[in-house]
């Protein structure tokens, strides 16, 4: 499932020239593919048809309203983590039983708001913070099913950024404080503890961790069975890793082999919280060369796309492959090492490092690659810079779905 491909040595994203998009919306400019955002989250509910789980698309992979429409008319529910968040799952349409919402810090307007709109499941990660929401529910006269997270204490291999599920990271709860939590909240009048959550990571390539987490998590539900306690939900999370580089991911129907037996024996009904696996690979960010820099030392491909457009290399030091939008064979294509760097003040500004490029010249259009999540939604407004265009792309149709930011933007709320 990928929409982004070579035809005639132009890119094209569907049936769509991504140059045309960059002229005629100008850079940069994210640009997502309707197919591949919606394939990949039928992908994942085919995989899993025979439990029908209610798969969450998270949204804070990308958290555009026509990406979230998209998904929820497929039949999806929101993983949210903030009330900006449930306003904007809200917006998009989705039905409050299908938004559930983990945060490690959830405030009491969050907790309140979410209360008013009945959300599915709070996802809980601490003994103060199920108090806090009893109390809050008790006021407002309203009980909520919650599920604790669980720290399952798994090393995911993944970047130690994105590791959640490892006792040293602030995420989720142990095994046995998650025991005398649940045992004392049967005592809680408006907090129902009735289901058990995971998410051990992100970008996770194996199916290995995911099997080690959910053998323990069933192990603890039948500690709990022991003691008269019957959950009814277990939420596995997300995490599934894409290709950015050449990582060999595991497609949907190979994750689902591995983990599906787990899952029915585990006997209670399942979420998932995807949000890389189906955005990821279903956007790119488009840039323009401005200037080719030679120094005594390197090559510099400087373009108009910065950290503040997408930060995933500058933070993670991630992986992105880049793509002229026009191969060309006339060009002496002499591939030399350069470093892809954005306009920002910052020496942490860059795309790609010390990477192969063909003889890139001003003027030429780049595709990053693989930009879908975790692009947009982590962009910022830093050095003063506009935030990018959002467009969608269906067929031969494409729609804007976030303007360009004016400068006037960058100053609204100041005083
Ligand atoms: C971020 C997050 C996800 C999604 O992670 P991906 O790696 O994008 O699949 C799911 N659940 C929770 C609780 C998260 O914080």
């Amino acid at each position: 499932m990928h929409e982004f491909k070579y035809i005639h040595k132009q890119l094209y994203c569907e049936k769509l020239k991504v140059a045309g998009l960059a002229e005629k919306f100008g850079t940069p400019l994210y640009v997502y593919s309707y197919d591949t955002l919606v394939g990949h989250f039928l992908k994942l509910k085919e995989a899993f048809k025979s439990i029908k789980p209610l798969i969450c698309y998270s949204v804070k992979a990308n958290s555009n309203l026509a990406i979230l429409r998209a998904l929820v008319n497929q039949g999806a529910g929101l993983d949210i983590v903030s009330g900006g968040e449930l306003f904007r799952a809200r917006r998009a349409g989705c039905p409050a039983n299908r938004i559930v919402y983990a945060s490690v810090g959830k405030t009491d307007y969050e907790i309140k708001e979410a209360i008013k709109s009945g959300i599915f499941f709070f996802n809980v990660e601490s003994f103060p913070e199920l108090k806090n929401i009893q109390h809050i529910a008790r006021r407002l006269k309203r009980r909520v099913n919650v599920a604790l997270r669980i720290n399952p204490d798994v090393e995911p291999k993944t970047h130690k950024y994105i590791t959640t599920g490892k006792l040293t990271n602030k995420f989720g709860i142990d095994f046995q404080s998650a025991k005398r939590i649940i045992l004392l909240a049967r005592g809680f009048s408006h907090v129902k503890i009735s289901g058990l959550h995971i998410h051990i990571g992100s970008q996770i390539t194996t199916p290995e961790p995911f099997v080690a987490a959910i053998t323990r998590i069933i192990r603890f539900i039948l500690v709990l069975k022991k003691e008269g306690i019957a959950l009814e939900y277990l939420n596995i999370g997300g995490g599934l890793g894409i290709i950015y580089d050449r990582e060999t991911p595991q497609t949907a129907a190979r994750f689902a082999a591995r983990i599906l037996p787990l899952l029915k024996k585990s006997g209670l009904k399942i979420i998932m919280e995807p949000g890389r696996f189906i955005a990821g690979n279903a956007g790119i960010l488009v840039t323009k060369v401005l200037y080719v820099k030679n120094t005594p030392k390197k090559k510099f491909i400087i373009v108009d796309a910065g950290m503040n457009d997408l930060i995933r290399p500058a933070l993670y030091d991630a992986y992105h492959n880049i793509v002229p939008l026009q191969r060309t064979e006339n060009r002496k294509q002499e591939a030399e090492k350069a470093d892809i760097v954005g306009p920002i003040c910052e020496s942490g500004d860059f795309l790609a490092k010390e990477r192969i490029v063909p003889n890139l010249e001003e003027g030429d259009y780049l595709a990053v690659m693989g930009a879908g999540a975790y692009g947009f939604s982590m962009a910022s407004n830093y050095n003063s810079r506009r935030r990018p265009q959002e467009v969608l792309v269906n067929k031969d149709k494409v729609s804007v779905i976030r303007k360009r930011e004016s400068y006037k933007d960058l100053i609204r709320n100041e005083l």
